[in-house]
């Protein structure tokens, strides 16, 4: 394997789904490992970052990591009041996330290890913990560059698009496409000739920004947690239905995509039927889009 890949330990949505159903998928809510040599960026804290960290203290080529958080939902920050590698001395941890200042992302990782929830506080990691300057809009981890844009879901959630090794990578793990069942050319048809709302407008923007940023991308990991069917009970709570997802990557001339933050109630079988549809919807577009789902073990090589 090269050193330059990216590896899923967590692929649910939601909450965990450690069930003998699901385990071709896995289990494990969000957390995706980018390895470039030496340098590890981690996205998101779910429980797949346990056996991550636990996978992390068997090696000694690496003791500095960034983990970029794209909310404080729990699917997304559950893990880490049990990543090992914080309670390790010699480890320094840099961490990112939503916030006005780097002391609201301290204050919300906190708060799930205090008394009741938790039977040790943040002052038990031993490791050197710093938060990145919660203004900045772009950083760099060694030669991985990333950049923040937002993205549609209850309370202020980050996509990141992440460039290494020449390639563009776009995790966007909880993102709610906002126009489902309509392709992108009746959307902005259908906006322009009549008077969007201020709330349409806003989302719009959004979606716009987010539809430039996903463009052209050799790797898009998105949400793509719902059938239609679901989707329709759940409108409005974040997440997409995987027609729309696809629809929106062959769109926006996405090279590589990745279905991810699967529903916790979804066993092996219906991922499989959902996977098969979406390659159908490819193969009706005339589209090149390889489509693959998150699969957690599974590594992308970049
Ligand atoms: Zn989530
Ligand atoms: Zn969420």
């Amino acid at each position: 394997m090269s050193t330059r890949y990216a590896r899923f330990w967590g692929v649910r949505g939601s909450c965990p789904a450690p069930f003998m159903t699901h385990m071709q998928t896995g289990g494990n809510t969000s957390c995706v490992e980018f390895r470039d040599g030496n340098h590890l960026l981690i996205c998101d804290a779910g429980t797949g970052i346990i056996p991550l960290g636990d996978a992390l203290l068997r090696q000694n080529e690496i003791r500095e990591i960034t983990l970029i958080l794209t909310h404080y939902h729990w699917d997304h920050i559950a893990g880490l009041p049990f990543f090992m590698p914080a309670f390790t001395p010699g480890w320094k941890i840099n961490i990112f996330g939503p916030g006005q200042a780097r002391t609201d992302i301290e204050a919300y990782l906190a708060t799930q290890m205090r008394e009741p929830f938790f039977p040790v506080e943040t002052d038990a990691w031993l490791s050197d913990v710093e938060y990145i300057d919660a203004g900045r809009t772009q950083l760099t981890h060694g030669p991985i560059h990333i950049e923040r844009f937002t993205l549609r879901h209850p309370s202020n959630t980050y996509g990141y698009r992440i460039d290494m090794g020449g390639k563009k990578i776009i995790y966007a793990s909880d993102n709610e496409l906002p126009f489902p069942s309509e392709g992108i050319d009746e959307k902005t048809e259908r906006l322009g000739g009549s008077e969007p709302s201020s709330r349409e407008t806003r989302e719009t923007d959004t979606w716009r920004q987010a539809m430039e940023y996903m463009h052209g991308a050799d790797f898009l990991i998105h949400d793509a947690q719902y059938t239609k069917s679901d989707y329709e009970k759940k409108r409005g709570w974040g997440h997409s239905c995987y027609i729309d997802t696809v629809n929106m990557a062959i769109d926006a001339k996405v090279k590589n995509l990745y279905l991810f933050h699967h529903d916790p109630g979804y066993d092996d079988g219906v991922i499989d039927r959902l996977h098969r549809h979406s390659l159908e919807i490819i193969k009706e577009r005339n589209s090149g889009v390889g489509c693959y789902v998150s699969r957690e073990g599974g590594v992308i090589e970049i």
